[in-house]
């Protein structure tokens, strides 16, 4: 069977590997502990449940305007207004089979042959792929450690050519945890309004920042920055709801027609239940929310603790997600390991912790760890680690 060129070099997930394994281990009957799980691991809250099950029994089980429900719409809406004074208009908002859907419908909608999106390295494995799937160039640009992980405004200065359509800005970062500040974002965003690159603003993670410091949106900045810059956001995991598929991107009008026109040939629409019930997770309460930040939170100081004190392991403090992203390089040599990949892979064979080899994310010597756990298991996985390394020296 002869497939088309464009699926054929599709890199497969770098998670499914050490998933697939994990698996075949606990099938065994060991007792391994998964740190690779990209979601959080509490349930989706009881009264978006109740609208859900409220809204299926009211007859919400038809097909929906392609760019979702009108009340979804309205309530992103203020929901931007509330929390980052931003104004919009419904029609500059399109509702997605979740925030993955968002970015694929953008890139087909946005990208001719050969146009260049500069995707940061460490970057989050689907939008190299994505864009390579709408037939653009994904151009990698590697943010450097000792800089937090995050592009100076020179690096994209010097990356851009006359093919470059846009570049993505993910704060907080998947896999990094890092955080963009409104300076760092103002600089960047100078850089785009003088060579008219547009912004790809991936905030799924901003109602999970930990510490002192908020999330900012390349649209606050200023009214240029906000024409510029297509926000892509969903209530996957700020309120525990990957499973229900909802996502959306805000922007400019006529490309928010084109992506919309897009999706009603490709899903026709979102999941007309899980829109209500997304509906319901933006205009009722938001405790929830805040209390899942707290156990993140509480995880991460603990888990940021013991992994720091592991010798051979470094690891920039992470201010937001629910990541960390330890370099383990200096520990795989001393090992004995050719790479961190074969690392990860006796980790797992060996103590029986499966995390993820910082390969697939665009970075060789580092491992990311989800304390999507609980805290437990992420105290026992730390001694594993560790134990790990001390044997293997
Ligand atoms: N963007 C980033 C950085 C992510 O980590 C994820 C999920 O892992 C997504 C987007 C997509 O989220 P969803 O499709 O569940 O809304």
């Amino acid at each position: 069977m002869e497939l088309a060129k464009r699926v054929q070099s599709l890199t497969p997930s770098s998670t499914l590997a050490i998933t697939a394994m994990a698996n075949t281990l606990k099938a065994e009957g060991h007792d391994v502990i998964a740190l690779g799980a990209g979601e959080p691991d509490f349930n989706t809250p009881e009264h978006i449940l109740d609208a859900a099950e409220k809204a299926m029994r009211e007859g919400q089980t038809n097909y929906t305007p392609s760019g979702g429900i009108p009340a979804l719409k309205e309530a992103i809406v203020q929901k931007y207004q509330q929390d980052n004074q931003l104004t919009y208009d419904p029609k500059q908002v399109i509702v997605t089979t979740g925030a993955k859907h968002a970015l694929y419908t953008l890139f087909q909608a946005l990208l001719n042959p050969g146009d260049e999106v500069i995707v940061p390295a460490p970057y989050w494995v689907s939008y190299p792929e994505q864009i390579k799937l709408a037939e653009g160039t994904p151009v990698i640009v590697k943010a450097s450690e000792d800089n937090d992980f995050k592009l100076t405004p020179k690096q994209i200065e010097e990356t851009i050519t006359d093919r470059t359509r846009a570049i993505i800005i993910n704060s907080p970062s998947n896999p990094t945890g890092m955080l963009y500040s409104k300076e760092e974002l103002q600089a960047i965003g100078e850089v785009c309004l003088r060579r008219n690159i547009m912004i790809i603003s991936d905030e799924i993670y901003e109602k999970l920042i930990y510490g002192d410091e908020s999330h900012t949106s390349m649209a606050q900045i200023s009214d240029e920055l906000k024409n510029q810059t297509i926000i892509i956001n969903g209530v996957s995991k700020s309120h525990a709801m990957t499973g229900w598929r909802i996502g959306y991107a805000i922007g400019d009008e006529k490309l928010i027609k084109a992506m919309t026109n897009l999706a009603s040939h490709s899903t026709s629409n979102p999941t007309t239940i899980a829109q209500y019930a997304a509906l319901s997770a933006y205009t009722s309460s938001q405790d929830a929310v805040e209390e899942m930040k707290k156990a993140f939170s509480h995880r991460l100081e603990k888990l940021y603790e013991w992994i720091s004190e592991i010798p051979g392991v470094k690891c920039v403090k992470p201010k937001g997600a629910f990541y960390l992203f330890p370099n383990v390089q200096e520990a795989a040599k001393s090992n004995g390991f050719d790479n961190v990949d074969d690392w990860v892979k006796a980790l797992l064979e060996e103590e029986k912790v499966a995390l993820v080899p910082g390969s697939g994310f665009g970075a060789e010597e580092n491992i990311r760890l989800s304390y999507a756990t609980s805290l437990d298991q992420l105290e026992e996985a730390a001694i594993r680690i560790r134990r790990f390394i001390e044997k293997h020296q």
